[in-house]
């Protein structure tokens, strides 16, 4: 099977957007993620899948702890940001939740800590203890098909 038809048909599930945040020597890392599920609920266990290419993997390994930042609707162009597709920047407001770096204004901010991590081909996957959990009210952001989106209600 080619790697189009592979992707093709893992962009027809639909899914929100996250931003992983972590810190290692004073420097904040960001870096948008779509592979992400909630695990376990005793003991309460998440899990992101990160590329072997990706800066975040060190990153994570060396600090032990990220948020996972479910972004809104409105903040397509901290995706893009994140995911390096942008030039310029929007303004990018980080808080602290239990002392790890957050996105303010996301929809949740999932603190966690390396609970475990395997390597799956060329990801690695981190699940999550879950330290704290910040959430506000909103609509989240989608994406789907390559394509960002909404939720439309009936
Ligand atoms: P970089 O590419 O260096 O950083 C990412 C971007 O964030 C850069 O533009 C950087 O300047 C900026 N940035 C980082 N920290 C800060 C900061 N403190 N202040 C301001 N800007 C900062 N990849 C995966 O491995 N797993 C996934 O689940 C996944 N899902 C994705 C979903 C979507 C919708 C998209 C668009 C991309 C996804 N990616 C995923 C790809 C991933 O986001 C990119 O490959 C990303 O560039 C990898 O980041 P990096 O850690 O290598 O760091």
């Amino acid at each position: 099977m080619d790697d189009r038809t592979f992707r093709n048909a893992m962009g027809k599930f639909a899914t929100g957007v996250t931003v992983i945040t972590t810190e290692v020597d004073g420097d904040i890392h960001g870096m948008t993620a779509n592979a992400f599920m909630s695990v376990s609920l005793n003991p309460k266990l998440v899990l992101v899948s990160i590329g072997e290419k990706a800066k975040m993997l060190e990153k994570i390994k060396k600090s032990s702890t990220y948020a996972v930042n479910i972004l809104a609707e409105d903040q397509k162009d901290l995706s893009m940001a994140f995911a390096g597709q942008l030039q310029e920047k929007p303004p990018i407001q980080f808080g602290r939740v239990a002392g790890v770096p957050v996105l303010e204004n996301a929809l949740a901010n999932i603190v966690c800590r390396v609970y475990d991590q395997h390597v799956a081909g060329d990801h690695t996957l981190f699940i999550g203890e879950v330290l704290d959990i910040v959430m506000r009210e909103g609509q989240p952001l989608i994406f789907f098909g390559g394509r960002y989106g909404k939720v439309v209600s009936e």
